[in-house]
């Protein structure tokens, strides 16, 4: 039997129908029969079984168990895991090792849960179909021809094909979310800074935020408050309160949900999409909530100020990938500067060099104002008037990505429709705010979602209502 909930995983143990060391072998098994998805870069099948062992003779001696015991997680390949290789989906960083493990798994790992590989991503988690990757595409298991989402697409895929319980994923612009939209299953990234991000391969720092993927929000609620927190190694991780959100009573009064009516008419809001948001607004109603068409003057400006920031910031992060300190370095260089230049060259796929040159570009002395600083006032903008929304309802509706699931192949030429597409989830990225995609069940098509956001630190509310639904 397959669980779908981390519940049902520790019933089935406690009761004795089932043990971890089958558990663990029934997700080996749906890895290898489904290895043509690519959702992994690495499999880690045979300590996942030792830790499976462990598990089950602990269990048997009458131990206390972890509070994932029993649980399998995935990791995206941006994730340090002590010991283990981490590349972020790059040639650059294709024989890596990383010696630490990341704050938020090492608590993960602190209540038993077992790791079972690293997926697949596009390179630095630039990208949105993940085709980016060094190690080629993974694929959507509704429909092996199209894109999983990205940039966690190997996260999403390895719940959607059942070979292991929850992924840990990241986000810096949509890339928990949006994939697990494309593949039907549950998507969240908290409040910036609510879980700590050492141990992340950094990408747009004042973005970055580690996110889960999962079958449903109650399984996200346990493994965010095991992970959430401050943590001396992340200064952006302040010291607030983490609630115990998978016991918080679920949330089933009326709510005040804000959604932008403008949106809903928008041409490039693919049908399907459009259909289903509107059917979402009418259950919502329907439901007794008060659903509220709001204004929002600064989409057209989203996206840009999006790529300028995260370019820059990128830009920086990753000039420490030099062919010097770690990482590819080329047989091909006879001086210091044909080092750095080969090495990277030969080390970063064409989407990551475009966004360094573009980074360096906004950054430069005398375009500096006109695009870096111009980004950081339009990010305040969009901040504050989300933010007036928010002081007025309870959650914002959305759509995750204007698009379904795009064939393999179709955009890899146009990065700008890319780009695009990530209007709806970079709008919670900026402005640091909690936000869910939500699987509607799919009838007969491709999966389609609908997203929630809710104020700073409000992921106890959020989780509550999503888990009520
Ligand atoms: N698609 C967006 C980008 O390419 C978001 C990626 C992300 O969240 N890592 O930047």
């Amino acid at each position: 039997m397959v669980h779908t909930s981390i519940q049902s995983v520790q019933a089935a143990l406690a009761d004795g129908s089932t043990t971890t060391v089958a558990i663990v072998r029934n997700y080996l098994d749906a890895i290898a029969e489904q290895a043509h998805l690519n959702i992994y870069v690495e499999v880690y099948a045979e300590e996942a079984i030792r830790e499976a062992i462990r598990q089950d003779e602990a269990r048997t001696q009458g131990a206390k168990m972890g509070k994932l015991a029993g649980v399998v997680l995935s990791i995206k390949d941006v994730i340090c895991y002590a010991g283990h290789g981490v590349s972020a989906g790059s040639r650059i960083l294709e024989e890596f090792v990383s010696p630490y493990t990341a704050t938020a798994l090492q608590r993960l790992l602190d209540e038993g849960v077992i790791v079972i590989g690293r997926t697949n991503c596009d390179e630095f988690a630039m990208g949105s179909g993940n085709e980016n990757s060094f190690y080629g595409p993974t694929r959507n298991a509704a429909d092996v021809t199209r894109v999983p989402g990205g940039s966690s697409g190997g996260a999403a895929v390895s719940v959607q094909a059942a070979t292991c319980l929850i992924a840990m994923g990241s986000s810096t612009g949509g890339s928990v979310r949006q994939p697990a939209s494309f593949c039907g299953i549950y998507g969240f990234k908290p409040t910036y800074g609510r879980i700590s991000r050492h141990g992340v391969i950094a990408y747009g720092s004042s973005f970055d935020q580690i996110g889960y993927l999962a079958n449903n929000a109650d399984d996200i609620a346990l493994a965010l408050e095991i992970s959430a927190g401050a943590d001396a190694y992340d200064a952006t991780a302040p010291n607030k309160i983490v609630a115990t959100y998978s016991k918080q009573a679920v949330e089933t009064g009326p709510q005040s949900i804000a959604y932008f009516a403008d949106l809903m008419e928008s041409e490039s809001l693919a049908p399907e999409i459009r259909n289903a948001m509107q059917a979402t607004l009418e259950r919502f109603r329907a439901a007794g909530h008060r659903l509220v068409p709001v204004t929002f003057s600064f989409f057209d400006y989203v996206v840009p100020a999006y790529y300028v920031l995260t370019t820059a910031e990128a830009s920086s992060n990753l000039s420490r990938f030099d062919g010097m300190r770690y990482g590819h370095r080329s047989s091909e260089a006879t001086d210091l500067v044909e080092t750095y230049t080969k090495s990277r060259t030969e080390g970063f796929g064409t989407e990551v060099q475009r966004r360094i040159l573009l980074g360096t570009f906004v950054l430069s002395s005398g375009y500096y104002d006109a695009y870096y600083g111009k980004a950081q006032k339009v990010r305040r903008l969009i901040r504050d008037q989300l933010q007036g929304i928010l002081d007025a309802h309870d959650f914002i509706l959305m759509p995750v990505s204007p698009s379904l699931p795009w064939p393999i192949g179709e955009q890899t030429d146009d990065p700008v429709a890319n780009y695009l597409a990530d209007i709806y989830t970079v709008l919670a990225n900026l402005a640091g705010l909690p936000a869910i995609a939500v699987p509607l069940k799919a009838e007969g098509g491709l999966p389609v979602g609908y997203q929630l956001m809710a104020d700073h630190w409000e992921e106890g509310k959020l989780l509550s209502f999503v888990r009520g639904l």
